[in-house]
């Protein structure tokens, strides 16, 4: 199948693009590595009147680091990220994972952020991280936290003029381990589920731990572990993957049952955190 007819328009400021955003509102689409954009449109899934090109845009290829962490641009790629490293060891853990060279290459960390694919590695990074969008259009700049960036499916909290144009993650310090684990049919899918977890250990003692988990549900899923605290010992791990087994609501769909995502849960979370809390066990980087 080929696109259904669009028209395109490649701005070199964002303010042009803005323009460009508000003028044409929800039958405008922002083109950024166009790795889930173009195959979506190649098979008339999406129709848009018209593309956005904003890989010529002034100013959205730099990577920087800000009091908050670190900031990719809106058309920074994860190949570059990847072959860089960024500082925040949970992203370079689960870039890998993204795609394949060749997708990696074109596709971009925020385009990933907003396409909002619930099984999709980034968006569930962002969230375990407690990472932002920064997102403007003509009326205004604001900031979007992880956990209010998503609202179901392919849906996302920006209104359709708006443009991200960067994210923030923050970056490890001394006492950050992290850890992504994830598993897929086949090298280069989309998990059937991710784990990202995030610890911070200080003289051997848990004092904070954040669990996300991509497939499971519409949106990233964080388990419920507000409060946990502990020795850093498998007691602990094998706690919270019981609490992400039993708190989560996974649904059957053509790519597996909701039972065997629990199984998926429980076992990802257990072995994600042992690896962090114990990094000297030995733990496959699949399930
Ligand atoms: C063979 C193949 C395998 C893949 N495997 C994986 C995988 O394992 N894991 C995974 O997560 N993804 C996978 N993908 C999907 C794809 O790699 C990512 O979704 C992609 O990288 C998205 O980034 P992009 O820059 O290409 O976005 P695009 O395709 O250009 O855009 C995606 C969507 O986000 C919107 N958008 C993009 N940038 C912005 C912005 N700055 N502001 C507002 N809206 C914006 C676009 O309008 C569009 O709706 C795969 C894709 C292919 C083709």
């Amino acid at each position: 199948m080929k696109p259904a007819p669009f028209d395109y328009a490649c701005p070199s400021t964002i303010d042009e693009a803005l323009g460009l955003l508000a003028e044409r509102g929800a039958a405008a689409r922002v083109l950024a590595g166009g790795q889930s954009l173009l195959p979506r449109m190649a098979l008339r899934q999406d129709r848009p009147g018209l593309l956005v090109d904003v890989n010529r845009v002034a100013g959205l290829g730099t990577r920087t680091t800000t009091g908050q962490g670190l900031r990719l641009g809106a058309t920074v790629r994860q190949a570059a990220v990847l072959r860089a490293g960024s500082g925040a060891g949970l992203l370079d853990a689960a870039l890998p994972w993204v795609g394949s060279p060749g997708t990696r290459a074109r596709g971009t960390v925020v385009g990933s952020l907003c396409f909002a694919d619930p099984a999709a590695e980034l968006p569930t990074v962002l969230l375990a991280t407690g990472g932002s969008l920064e997102v403007r259009s003509a009326g205004g700049n604001r900031t979007v936290e992880a956990a209010e960036l998503y609202r179901g499916a392919g849906r996302t909290a920006l209104a359709a003029d708006e443009l991200a144009v960067a994210v923030t993650v923050p970056l490890d310090t001394a006492d950050t381990r992290s850890a992504w684990l994830e598993f897929g049919r086949r090298p280069g899918d989309l998990p059937l589920v991710g784990v990202g977890v995030v610890v911070r250990v200080h003289a051997g003692v848990v004092d904070a731990v954040r669990v996300a988990c991509a497939g499971v549900h519409d949106v990233p899923w964080a388990v419920p572990v507000a409060g946990l605290r502990g020795a850093g010992d498998p007691a602990l791990a094998q706690e919270i993957a019981e609490i992400a087994a039993r708190e989560c609501r996974p649904t059957d769909d053509e790519r597996t049952t909701a039972a065997h995502r629990r199984v998926l849960v429980r076992t990802l979370v257990r072995r994600a955190l042992e690896r962090v809390l114990r990094p000297d066990t030995e733990v496959p980087g699949a399930a």
